[in-house]
């Protein structure tokens, strides 16, 4: 039963999307919702706080990975412009998004996206978006928007709290009948997002003064992009970006959070231990407490990574570790095999490098089948190895191993093991509670943390770290003339 209120439809796109993976993202690996279940799922329970008829488009949710695959973007583009024709007249539009989508052949995704919403909305419908600290906006991006919002934190514990912004935005708009604009400035820095956890500085500072820059007279919200640095194009940027009715002080807080982030740009370290792969398994066997927990960066998934590579179970199959977990290497044949010779039998298993096998090189060895655990369907399967006191979990699909619980279901104890290696950037919260001690590997991958090291054409040219570069903080504001904007406090 609709509820009285203004008509907003609802929908987004949420992926982020490496150039550097081979592995095209394809239509099926994306969780397409629509309709009332994407009313009632979990990422947009918080509509149920707000005095409106919601109208679902399509939330197109996936895997961090390679690129989207050219047909599959179009066909969500397509879905979800013919719902909001669908849902006409609007009031207004909420959309869900990332932002560091790349789409096979075509650069700025988000920006196509959003300017074929804003085509099919008209001018005058207020449109507002929230997105992930790790995207990265454009000039069509904030042409094309009313209203932005970004995390805050990162680890992202604040996801909730963000939407709760784009939706506080958008009702301000409507029950005001103020219509904002959006300006930002650029920050010609790119760093990892290791390098930049709100837990740790200079970050924490920085994102800490938002919410206070957010509640300035003429100011509605103030976000600071970090912006995804593992991508070849030319949008990939910092950048600060507010939202308000009152040009002066909006271009006064983009400007000093932009020269804020800029001053710090030398300062930001990685928030733990860093070393080869090497040098964390020799720290791991030095005496201390267990588990120490072993984090395989430049293969991790949630950052884009293809999450098939065996740099770590080599090495660590080589050292005289008793009792070591590896969660997990997706590796689809062998999956199959273990599932084939069932458990508690024995097989020699070719693992990883099934999904790159250009630049990941796979390991051979004879393992026992210790357990099977089937999912929903066979690209849920999973498979639990054992090889010289080394403990592997294979799956048939690429996943992370960031909760407990991902454990837990294979029948294993992470916290009873010697050490523990995932394919993780910074620790998640869940995990980093179960490592007594811990180290991050700067270990090879699409997602390499040094950044340096991958080719850029497209992206990079006047950027910190890959350039040397000054920086006189320019406001941009799109399509907006500032001078139109009102000038009264709101
Ligand atoms: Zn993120």
């Amino acid at each position: 039963m609709n509820k009285p209120g203004p008509r907003i439809a609802v929908g987004g796109l949420h992926i982020e999307c490496s150039s550097y993976n081979p592995l095209l993202t394809r239509e099926a690996d994306f969780e397409l919702v629509t309709g009332q279940a994407l009313l009632d799922s979990h990422h947009f329970h918080v509509l149920s706080d707000y005095p409106a008829q919601f109208h679902p488009t399509i939330y197109a949710h996936a895997l961090p990975g390679g690129p989207i695959e050219q047909a599959a973007y179009n066909k969500i583009k397509a879905d979800l412009v013919h719902e909001l024709e669908k849902s006409a007249p609007l009031d207004g539009v909420y959309l869900m998004m990332h932002g560091a989508a790349f789409v096979d052949g075509m650069e700025d995704a988000e920006g196509d996206l959003l300017t074929a919403v804003r085509d099919c909305i008209g001018p005058d419908v207020p449109l507002s978006v929230s997105y992930d600290l790790h995207g990265n906006v454009s000039e069509r991006v904030i042409d094309a928007i009313d209203m932005f919002t970004a995390y805050r934190t990162a680890p992202h514990v604040d996801v909730t709290d963000t939407h709760r912004r784009a939706l506080d935005q958008l009702f301000r708009c409507l029950d005001t009948g103020q219509r904002p604009s959006v300006c930002w400035c650029p920050i010609p820095v790119a760093l990892p997002g290791e390098r930049t956890s709100t837990e740790d500085q200079p970050a924490r500072d920085l994102y800490q003064k938002l919410p206070e820059v957010s509640a300035s007279d003429g100011i509605w919200d103030a976000s600071l992009m970090v912006g995804y640095v593992w991508v070849d194009e030319p949008r990939m940027t910092a950048a600060s970006v507010i939202t308000g009715l009152q040009s002066g002080p909006m271009e006064k807080a983009a400007r000093g959070l932009a020269m804020d982030y800029w001053n710090a740009r030398t300062d930001f370290t990685f928030g733990t231990a860093i070393g080869s792969i090497g040098a964390c398994l020799d720290e791991a066997a030095k005496p201390g407490k267990s588990p120490f927990v072993l984090a395989d960066s430049g293969d991790n998934p949630t950052g884009g990574g293809v999450g098939d590579r065996v740099d770590a179970l080599r090495e660590v199959l080589a050292r005289a570790f008793k009792d070591v977990v590896v969660a997990g290497i997706a590796d689809e044949p062998a999956t199959e095999l273990a599932f084939e010779v069932g458990p508690g039998a024995s097989a020699q298993f070719t693992i990883g490098g099934t999904l790159d096998p250009e630049t990941s090189e796979p390991l051979i060895l004879d393992a026992d089948v210790v357990n099977l655990v089937h999912g929903a369907s066979r690209t849920d399967r999973q498979a639990v190895l054992s090889s010289k006191g080394v403990t592997i979990v294979v799956t048939a699909k690429r996943r992370p191993f960031h909760r407990l619980s991902d454990f837990q279901v294979l029948g294993l104890k992470p916290e009873e093991a010697q050490v523990v290696i995932v394919k993780s950037g910074y620790l998640v919260p869940e995990i980093k509670a179960l490592a007594a001690r811990t180290m991050m590997a700067i270990s090879p991958g699409v997602v390499d943390q040094e950044i340096q090291r991958q080719p850029r054409s497209r992206s990079g040219q006047n950027i910190f770290p890959f350039a040397d570069v000054s920086f006189d903080p320019i406001v941009r504001w799109a399509n907006t003339d500032p001078r139109a904007l009102a000038q009264p406090a709101d």
